[in-house]
């Protein structure tokens, strides 16, 4: 046996070791959701376990309470499992973030053997609110997850699939400002905002069918007056623009913002607009070297893994931001059945399952391996890099 295989199999008989404890984790995760920034019990056991674990454990990093970072270890290579905990209101664990957190909280422990042996450092940072704030895109700002060599995270869903991809996500908020009149005695006195605003709409209809198949824009009206008898002097509306890659995005903007001035020329409303810069979702560039890596180690311990995501149905997730810092990779390891899908009730029992707890105990082992691959193996990291360097 290799020296990596033999580093590989002490990982893997470490996180065997404790299965209970980890699902006994998991479970009591599961059973205690907790919505965005909320989070407290959650990061308060996963580090308490990570410290006990004498990682070097800093809570409350990047100005957010529930956020953390734990360490083992000193130098390079950094590898970094990134932990999920956060629930959804009303559905609690629908999402199965109880298994990402304590698979990443697995593999950091079962690194810290490779570690030892052939120095580098492990991680895992905490990362709060991924459902409803993009807790990562805040971090991401704030330098969390700078210095890294790479970034791994397993979302449990339907199947095993090693590259996915996620829609870059800019939101825009609109308002245009038109005159009040009286709608029968003098509307030739108004200025209509709501005209202005269904122009809008009805533009972004026509851009639609002209945009790329994986693009989306989707968008609510938010206000549109608020007496029948009165020209709307106000309206407002909030959009989502999405797209696979940041530069398609760009393009979209473009065509989106001059929707909207269509609606300010034809009545004379007066448009102002924001760009959620501040809340910008990165598109989710996965490493395909690592992602390969990491479905090699996922298939010898007897998973089918495809190597991407055929449907390509997809939303956005703050992941995105980090993988455009670091090499990364978002794979999924399936634990329910086709037609259960993610943020339903279903899938939160499925996610404290014994299917569950198998997806959980098997992607902290496929993580702690291909950790042994990066930290032991400079060809793999050079093409890591190579590739996140040039673009993937
Ligand atoms: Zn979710
Ligand atoms: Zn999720």
């Amino acid at each position: 046996m290799s020296r990596l295989d033999d580093l590989k199999k002490t990982a893997v008989d470490e996180i065997e070791s404790r299965r209970d404890q980890l699902i006994e984790l998991s479970l009591r995760i599961h059973a205690n959701p907790e919505t965005a920034f909320q989070e407290t019990k959650a990061a308060g056991w996963l580090t308490d376990y990570l410290e006990a674990e004498d990682f070097a454990v800093e809570r409350g990093i990047c100005q957010i309470d529930t956020a953390f970072r734990a360490s083992y270890g000193s130098g390079r290579p950094r590898v970094a499992f990134i932990a999920e905990y956060d629930a959804l209101p009303g559905i609690g664990h629908g999402c199965g973030h109880n298994i990402i957190a304590t698979a990443a909280l697995g593999a950091a422990i079962a690194t810290r053997a490779v570690v030892s042996e052939v120095g580098g450092t492990a991680l895992v940072i905490g990362t709060p609110a991924e459902e409803a704030a993009g807790g990562k895109v805040f971090m991401a700002s704030r330098g969390a997850f700078d210095d890294l060599d790479v970034a791994m995270l397993v979302h449990p869903a339907n199947r095993d699939v090693a590259v996915t991809y996620a829609l870059a996500c800019l939101e825009l908020d609109v308002q245009y400002f038109g005159r009040a009149a009286h709608a029968a005695a003098r509307p030739e006195a108004g200025v209509n905002a709501l005209d202005a605003l269904v122009i809008a709409y009805n533009s972004v209809n026509a851009l639609r069918q002209h945009i790329r198949d994986s693009a989306r824009i989707h968008g609510i009206i938010t206000d549109g007056g608020q007496a029948v008898n009165v020209v709307p002097e106000h309206a407002a509306a909030a959009f989502l623009l999405r797209a696979e890659d940041d530069d398609y995005l760009e393009e979209l903007r473009e065509k989106v913002l001059a929707c909207f001035r269509a609606g300010a020329e034809a009545t004379g409303a007066r448009l102002e607009y924001h760009w959620g810069e501040e809340t910008r979702y990165r598109a989710m560039r996965s490493n395909r070297a690592l992602a390969e890596a990491y479905r090699r180690n996922m298939e010898a311990l007897g998973h089918q893994v495809q190597e991407y995501d055929s449907h390509r149905s997809m939303g956005s997730t703050d992941m995105g931001n980090v993988s455009a810092l670091v090499p990364a990779i978002h794979p999924t390891v399936g634990i329910a059945p086709p037609d259960v899908v993610i943020h339903t009730r279903e899938f939160r029992d499925v996610a404290a399952s014994e299917a569950g707890h198998r997806g959980l105990l098997d992607s902290a082992k496929a993580m702690a391996m291909t950790a042994a691959d990066v930290l032991l193996d400079a060809e793999l990291r050079r093409r890591i890099e190579e590739e996140f360097r040039g673009g993937g």
